[in-house]
């Protein structure tokens, strides 16, 4: 079975544009970047989908969303502002099922 592609990034198998990296999590810029900011930040570990995510494993979305914080002053969107994403299967529009979080910023978003 091809392994998924978020997989592959995290081995270096595919090319990513690395911002963030430690023992639990991976960070990478969005190749189809919807605004000046679009991050996508990641746990090591295989979850198809934040349902696929057991309880007692749910530490691992707080360290994301501290790596978030960092990342947000990091490139410059923490007082401006951003916006934090996860979408969920088909009708939340999840396109690569690898559990991730998406930084956005750098311009005023919409709803
Ligand atoms: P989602 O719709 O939440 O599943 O979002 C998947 C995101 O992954 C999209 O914003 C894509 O632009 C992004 N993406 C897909 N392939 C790559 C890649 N090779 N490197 C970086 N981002 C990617
Ligand atoms: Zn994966």
């Amino acid at each position: 079975m091809q392994e998924c592609l978020f997989c592959r990034i995290i081995k270096g198998e595919i090319p990513s544009e690395k911002v963030y990296e430690d023992e639990n999590l991976y960070a990478f810029k969005d190749i189809n970047p919807k605004a000046p900011v679009h991050l996508l930040i990641i746990p090591k570990k295989h979850y198809a989908t934040l349902n696929d995510l057991p309880d007692a494993e749910m530490g691992v979305i707080a360290e994301i969303h501290c790596v978030i914080k960092k990342l947000a002053a990091e490139f410059g969107v923490a007082e401006s502002g951003y916006r934090v994403l996860a979408n969920v299967n088909k009708d939340g529009g999840q396109v690569v099922y690898h559990v991730h979080y998406h930084l956005i910023g750098g311009r005023q978003l919409r709803v």
